[in-house]
């Protein structure tokens, strides 16, 4: 601290230009925070895990290479599902993953991935920046000695894949299917199974008959998991995930020994890669959902009305009943659902009024 003390007082003066360079160059050559991040995705799955890299790349060269940041696939250096505990204990300072996947730590995180017939990712992100998610966010992961930055977006996600027609309720009761967070559960009520397994176990999950359906993110990683192999009918909206917050997770105890600067390097820079993946998403997913379609002979359906009014209700318990689970998590649905009505009222007469007269004109 005293040393950068002084090449600040040096660089109110004169020689600031040539002192800030050899700092940096020193700084470099230390790399004086060597950062581990453990992610739930397989390495360099497209967007997904490359959001990952993306993140990592982008706090090394903000901080003129002074954290450098080592990303690590599932499996790697732990199993998916331990990324929130690695960096809880600091066996890794940061993480890349979803907060519905630590329901078993707190439900009450989930409201911070996406809820069923919740929040869309342009809403989602409103209220985290702007309507108090975040403040909820950072005092319910302070307990576990982390601190959470939403980093990325998926947008509205696909219904998933099916090996056959959902025709009615009737078609989901006795479903296996790997479906996380508050969407299993509301499978759950209607006679399915939920399973949550890490993206890189579903296809062979799904074409060896261990589940029946799958769920997943959108045409640009369906594609890429190869799932259009295992099943045939490609169902739509994603009801259950109407714009699911990727999460960075990093250790407070790493957070606090960088310097100032470089704290707001590291939250900025997530800030960045929550944009950036969205924007991916949006580009890429067109593209494959034609390929999908045209060229491998993947069957969309759009799941029949009653059986979304069906799921839409259920979907209003369960997020109902997981905001009586104790005091904190009411003050989350608080939030969330007096900003939620907000939303939808302006929505309505914004962006659903504006695509529905686009759809018509
Ligand atoms: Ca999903």
């Amino acid at each position: 601290m005293r040393r950068r003390e002084f090449v600040k007082q040096l660089g109110a003066g004169s020689l600031a230009l040539t002192s800030g360079v050899g700092a940096a160059r020193t700084a470099r050559a230390d790399s004086p925070y060597a950062w581990k991040m453990v992610t739930t995705w397989p390495k360099n799955f497209p967007g997904l895990g490359t959001s990952a890299n993306k993140l990592a790349n982008l706090i090394g060269e903000l901080s003129g290479g002074r954290i450098r940041v080592k990303v690590y696939g599932a499996n790697e250096l732990v199993p998916p599902f331990e990324t929130f505990d690695a960096v809880s204990r600091g066996t890794a300072q940061m993480g890349h993953g979803a907060a519905y996947y630590w329901k078993g730590k707190s439900e009450t995180a989930q409201f911070f991935a996406t809820v069923p017939f919740g929040l869309t990712a342009q809403e989602l992100n409103a209220w985290l920046y702007y309507g108090g998610g975040m403040q909820l966010w950072r005092e319910l992961y302070e307990g576990f000695q982390l601190i959470p930055a939403p980093a990325g977006n998926t947008g509205v996600q696909m219904g998933g894949w099916f090996n056959k027609e959902i025709n009615g309720l009737q078609d989901l009761k006795g479903l296996k299917m790997r479906i996380p967070g508050l969407g299993g559960e509301v499978l759950k009520r209607l006679g399915g199974t939920p399973v949550n397994l890490p993206g890189g176990e579903l296809f062979t999950a799904l074409q060896s008959g261990a589940i029946d359906a799958t769920e997943w993110a959108g045409p640009y990683n369906d594609l890429a998991f190869g799932l259009y192999k295992a099943a045939k009918y490609y169902y739509y909206p994603g009801w259950h995930e109407p714009g699911t917050t990727l999460e960075a997770i990093i250790n407070k105890a790493a957070f606090e020994a960088l310097p100032q600067d470089l704290r707001a390097v590291v939250l900025n820079a997530c800030k960045v890669v929550n944009l950036d993946l969205l924007a991916e998403y949006a580009a890429r997913n067109p593209a494959a959902l034609e390929t999908l379609r045209s060229k491998l002979g993947v069957q969309l359906r759009r799941f029949p009305d009653d059986v979304l009014q069906e799921l839409r209700r259920i979907s209003v318990e369960v997020v109902a009943e997981l905001a009586e689970q104790n005091d904190f998590s009411r003050r989350v649905y608080a939030s969330y659902n007096a900003f939620y009505k907000t939303a939808v009222d302006w929505s309505a007469l914004s962006e659903l009024a504006y695509l529905r007269a686009r759809d018509q004109a």
